[in-house]
């Protein structure tokens, strides 16, 4: 269980608090907007209405103590910036911050964010993949050209082996594990049978599976 400190209850805020509640974390939540600040309270372990961009406020909550500080304010940018430079200052183990544009990604990573999500760039790249491709079902970007993909069988592969398929050497893809439904099989052999109701997680480059699956 890991302790999160949560800054803005907009959608974005609101959706992580949401999740994290689910997977059964600590969150103290805060926002500025007392309404937003009520709505939230069934699903945090606390909750504070309150500036951020205020160092007094953020010193008070004992920043250091959170495994990791979550700044989900996306429109504002100023509140946004000043929040994750104090955080960085105070003492903040990680701090990840929401940019909303690109010269806001490059601001923050100066300023204090160990790590930034941008939303909408990030959905729209996976959209871009995911909806291009009749054969890849969902992706993990790994670094800007590697990431793991799951895709699903071409009808030709029905019944071969991996072994027989060999991906590896013909296109630099490496097989991780195969899903069947939910449940997920990560020893993978040259005699492993590819079957129809699977798909199968692989690592490799974007190109190359392109290649490999043919979109
Ligand atoms: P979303 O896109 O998540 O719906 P939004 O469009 O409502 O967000 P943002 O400007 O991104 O608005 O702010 C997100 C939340 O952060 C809002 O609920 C806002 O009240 C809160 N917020 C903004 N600035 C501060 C601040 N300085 N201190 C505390 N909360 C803040």
């Amino acid at each position: 269980m890991k302790s999160i400190l949560l800054i803005g209850l907009g959608r974005f805020g609101r959706h992580i608090a949401i999740k994290l509640r689910e997977l059964n974390h600590q969150v103290m939540a805060v926002d500025h907007d007392e309404e937003k600040v009520q709505e939230i309270l069934p699903y945090v372990t606390n909750a504070q209405i309150g500036d951020s961009t205020s160092e007094s406020f953020l010193a008070s909550l004992g920043v250091g103590n959170y495994d990791v500080c979550i700044v989900a304010i996306g429109n504002d940018f100023q509140s946004s910036l000043e929040t994750t430079s104090l955080l960085k200052e105070l003492g903040a183990k990680l701090v990840v911050s929401r940019a909303s544009r690109d010269v806001h990604e490059k601001f923050l990573l100066r300023n204090g964010a160990d790590e930034v999500i941008y939303p909408e760039k990030q959905l729209a790249n996976w959209t871009a993949i995911r909806y291009s491709s009749d054969h890849i079902l969902d992706y993990i970007e790994l670094d800007g050209e590697h990431a793991v993909y799951e895709v699903s069988i071409p009808s030709h592969w029905i019944g071969k082996t991996v072994g027989e398929m060999d991906i590896r050497r013909k296109y630099n893809i490496n097989i991780m594990g195969l899903k069947d439904g939910d449940k997920l099989e990560l020893t993978v052999t040259p005699d492993t049978v590819l079957e129809e109701s699977k798909t199968l997680l692989v690592l490799g480059r974007y190109k190359d599976i392109l290649r490999c699956f043919r979109q």
